[in-house]
C-alpha cells in the first residue's frame, strides 16, 4: 500500500511521462500504454508513447495513436531520445525485462527517471521504482483497471480509455476462449462496456478487418505451410521471407495464424516460424495441460506464458524448423508430463 501511495504521489501532475511497451505491440500492449496515457493526460500530465517498433495497422482506432513514437523511425528518433532523457517518470508496460526491449533498454536502464512496470509476464527483472505485476492477470489492460479504480479515479476511465482497456482483454484471452478468462475478467469487462466502450466495434475493428492479402496469404499458409507431426502433438507454420513478400505482408498478418494449427484434433503445441529481416521469430502456443514458455525460454531465448509463449532464432529458417523438431522429440515426456527441463551442465 505504501508503494501504491508513492506511485500516486508520483503521478501528481505536471509530469512528464514516457510510457513503452514491447516490439511489435499487440492490442495488449498498446493498449495499456494508451489507456494508460489518455488517463494520466486527463490528470494534467504530459505523457509520450514510444514503441519499440511499429504495430498492426488494425490497432489504429485507438486514441492517441495518431501521437505515437515508433523508436524504429529515423526521423522520430531523436525526438524520443528527448522525451526519456527529459522524462521524470518511465512506465514499461505489458514487458518486463529492458533486454526485450533492445536499445531502449539499455537507455531507459540509464535514466534516472521513477521507472514503473506493470505487467502479467513470468519473471520479470527487478528494475523498476514501482512494479504491478501478477502472472494471475489475463492482460496488463485489466491491471490498468485495477490500478486506476485502487487509485480512485474509476471516474476519468471514459469511453476512449475504456477501449483501449477492453481489446487489450479482449484479445490477450483469444476473444474471452482461454484458461484465463476468469471471473474478474468478465467483471472488468463489464465495467468497461458501462463505461462506454463499444465491444462489438472493437471485435470487428481487431478480428474482422481483412486486406485482401492477408485472407489470402492465411489460404496459403493452411494449404502450403502447415506442417502436421500427428505422433508428436504438434503442428508449425513456416513462412519464409518470399511468402511474405509475394502477399505483401504487413505487421500484424501473422497474428492468429498459430492459432489455426493448434485448432487441429490432437494437437498439443503449436509454432509459427516467421523468417523476418533480423532472423526468425517464433510464436508458441500450447494447449491448457503444456506448459510452453519454459522451453521457449529455454531453447529460443524467449518467454511469455503458460500457453502463449514467444521467442527467436538465428539459425537459417530450415535449421531452425530442424532444431524445434529435434527438440520436441527429445523433451516430449518433459512436454506432455509437466516435468521440469533437465539443465545441461556445462
Ligand atoms: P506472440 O506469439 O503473440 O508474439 O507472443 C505470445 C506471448 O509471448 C506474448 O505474451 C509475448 O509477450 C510473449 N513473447 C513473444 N515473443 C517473446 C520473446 O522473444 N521473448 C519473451 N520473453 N516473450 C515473448
Ligand atoms: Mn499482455
Amino acid at each position: 500500500m505504501q508503494a501504491l501511495e508513492s506511485f500516486k504521489r508520483q503521478i501528481t501532475p505536471p509530469k512528464k511521462i514516457v510510457i513503452t511497451t514491447h516490439p511489435k505491440p499487440d492490442a495488449d500492449a498498446l493498449g495499456s500504454s494508451l489507456g494508460m496515457a489518455n488517463y494520466l493526460i486527463k490528470k494534467g500530465n504530459d505523457v509520450t508513447v514510444i514503441t519499440p517498433t511499429d504495430y498492426p495497422s488494425f490497432l489504429n482506432w485507438m486514441k492517441g495513436h495518431e501521437d505515437v513514437i515508433n523508436f524504429e523511425d529515423k526521423n522520430l528518433k531523436p525526438l524520443a531520445l528527448k522525451k526519456i532523457s527529459e522524462a521524470e517518470i518511465i512506465i514499461c508496460l505489458d514487458f518486463s525485462n529492458l533486454s526485450r526491449i533492445n536499445e531502449l533498454g539499455e537507455i531507459i536502464g540509464k535514466s534516472k527517471a521513477y521507472k514503473v512496470v506493470i505487467d502479467h509476464h513470468q519473471d520479470p527483472e527487478d528494475f523498476a521504482d514501482f512494479m504491478y505485476w501478477s502472472t494471475k492477470a489475463a492482460a496488463t489492460c485489466e491491471l490498468i483497471y485495477d490500478l486506476i479504480v485502487k487509485i480512485g479515479d474509476q471516474e476519468l476511465i471514459d469511453k476512449d480509455i475504456a477501449e483501449c482497456l477492453y481489446a487489450g482483454i479482449m484479445t490477450d484471452t483469444g476473444g474471452f476462449k482461454h484458461p484465463n478468462t476468469t471471473k474478474n475478467v468478465h467483471l472488468v469487462t463489464a465495467e468497461l462496456i458501462e463505461l462506454g466502450a463499444d465491444n462489438c466495434k472493437i471485435a470487428r475493428l481487431i478480428y474482422d478487418t481483412n486486406s485482401v492479402n492477408r485472407l489470402k496469404f492465411i489460404g496459403f499458409a493452411l494449404s502450403r505451410r502447415l506442417v502436421i507431426l500427428q505422433e508428436l502433438k504438434t503442428a508449425y507454420f513456416s513462412i519464409n521471407k518470399k511468402d511474405l513478400r509475394k502477399y505483401a505482408s504487413q505487421t500484424g498478418d501473422t497474428e492468429g495464424l498459430v492459432n489455426y494449427a493448434l485448432s487441429l484434433d490432437g494437437i498439443k503445441i503449436a509454432a509459427l516460424f516467421t523468417e523476418r529481416e533480423d532472423g526468425i521469430k517464433i510464436s508458441f502456443r500450447s494447449t491448457e495441460d503444456v506448459v510452453i514458455n519454459k522451453f521457449a525460454a529455454e531453447y529460443f531465448n524467449g518467454g511469455g506464458h503458460k500457453n502463449a509463449a514467444g521467442g527467436k532464432s538465428d539459425l537459417p529458417l530450415p535449421e531452425t524448423l530442424e532444431k524445434f523438431e529435434t527438440l520436441i522429440k527429445e523433451n516430449k515426456e518433459t512436454l506432455f508430463n509437466q516435468l521440469e527441463f533437465i539443465h545441461e551442465k556445462s
